[in-house]
Order: structure tokens, then sequence, then C-alpha cells
């Protein structure tokens, strides 16, 4: 496998987690260029446990730059949540599968500096005849406002129960997380256990041509 396999419908840090795969010239990465980051963006906005209101406004008149300092934010906290990610998994794959995550301790820095900035945006909003919901303020760039709040719901999956359901795919050349339902889900996706089985049969197969 060399293109990176998407996990359809989880939590938006894990989708962030596996927007990159490999290492090195053959590395495929989501958000390796501006109009990638933008796509990863516009996609996960709607699926974010809290909207954040500068988001619409940003989306269709971004200057290069912002998205540009967006991607960069989103690559960053993706090593971290990836260095956490493993730690929390005790991950046996190979680190070359994704290079430059920071140590521990740092990519804890990063996840929380990142969080705290929608931390401390996070308002009610709750029109006499609407509904309440918590959203963030629209003082940060909506790019910016994505990356904290992808942050604020990591630090409440590392820190909660949910931190017990996070796996590392160990199908053939998966480099993903994900979190496990309540099934005896092994893989990633689909794709991944059928390339886990596929790798099995052949290697029963050579054993027994072996033997
Ligand atoms: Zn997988």
């Amino acid at each position: 496998m060399t293109r990176r396999d998407r996990v359809a419908g989880q939590e938006p840090p894990i989708d962030l987690m596996n927007t990159v795969w490999g290492s090195g010239r053959g590395a495929d990465d989501a958000l390796a260029t501006a109009a990638g980051a933008l796509e990863w963006i516009r996609e996960i906005g709607p699926r974010l446990e809290q909207r954040p209101r500068s988001l619409d406004h940003w989306l269709p008149c971004a200057s290069r730059l912002s998205v540009k300092e967006a991607a960069f934010d989103l690559r960053r906290l993706r090593g971290a949540l990836r260095r956490l990610a493993a730690d929390a998994t005790a991950d046996p794959r190979p680190a070359g599968m994704v290079s430059d995550l920071p140590d521990h301790q740092a990519a804890v820095d990063v996840l929380n500096g990142t969080a705290a900035r929608a931390a401390a945006s996070c308002v009610l909003v709750w029109p006499g005849t609407g509904v309440p919901a918590i959203a963030l303020r629209g003082d940060l760039p909506g790019g910016i406002a994505v990356c904290s709040l992808v942050a604020l719901q990591a630090v409440r999956i590392f820190g909660g129960d949910e931190c017990k359901r996070l796996r590392a795919c160990l199908a053939p050349a998966c480099a993903n997380f994900y979190l496990s339902g309540h099934g005896r889900r092994r893989w990633c996706s689909q794709a991944c256990g059928n390339r886990a089985r596929v790798a099995r049969f052949n290697n029963k197969q050579s054993a027994n041509e072996i033997g």
C-alpha cells in the first residue's frame, strides 16, 4: 500500500492523525499543501463538537498566508497527537512510518497550547427562541479555530475513557489509529482487515511450502 487510507466516521482528532502515511519522498500527506489543508478544514468543520463562528466567513476568502499558517499548526498538532496516540497504545509499528514526531512532553505542551486558544474562546450562544449551544467566539481566524477545537477534543479523548478505545491499526503497512467500537474490531477499516487476512494466508502458504 502506498496510499493513505482514510477511515470513515472517526472523531476529528483521529481523522487528523490519519492524514499522513509514510515518511520522506514517498510520504502521502493530505496537509502538505495549502489546498489540501483547506479541503480538510472544510470537511472537518461541520463534524466538530463546537462550531467555530468565524469559519463560514473565513472559508470562501481565506488568504494564502492564513491557510498556510493553519496548515502549519495542523501538521504540528498532528505530530503531537500521533506521538501521544503511539504512547497510549504502546504502538509497535516502526517509527519511520511517519517521521518527525516530537517527544512525549513536547507533544503534551503542543496539544495543551493549541487547545488553550479554543478553551479561552468558548462561549454559550442561546438566542431567546433557539436552543443553547457552545460556540467559539469569532475572533480566531477560521483555520486556527478549527485546529484549536480539534486539540480541545483531543484533550478530552486522551484524558478520558475514550483513550482506552484508541488502537493502532496493525494491518500490513497501515499507519492509522482508530477508536474501536464495542465489537471486536481489530483493524481501522475493512480494507485493512482484508489485507491482514490475505497476508496471514500468504504467510501460512509459504510456511507450508517450506515445511
Ligand atoms: Zn489500517
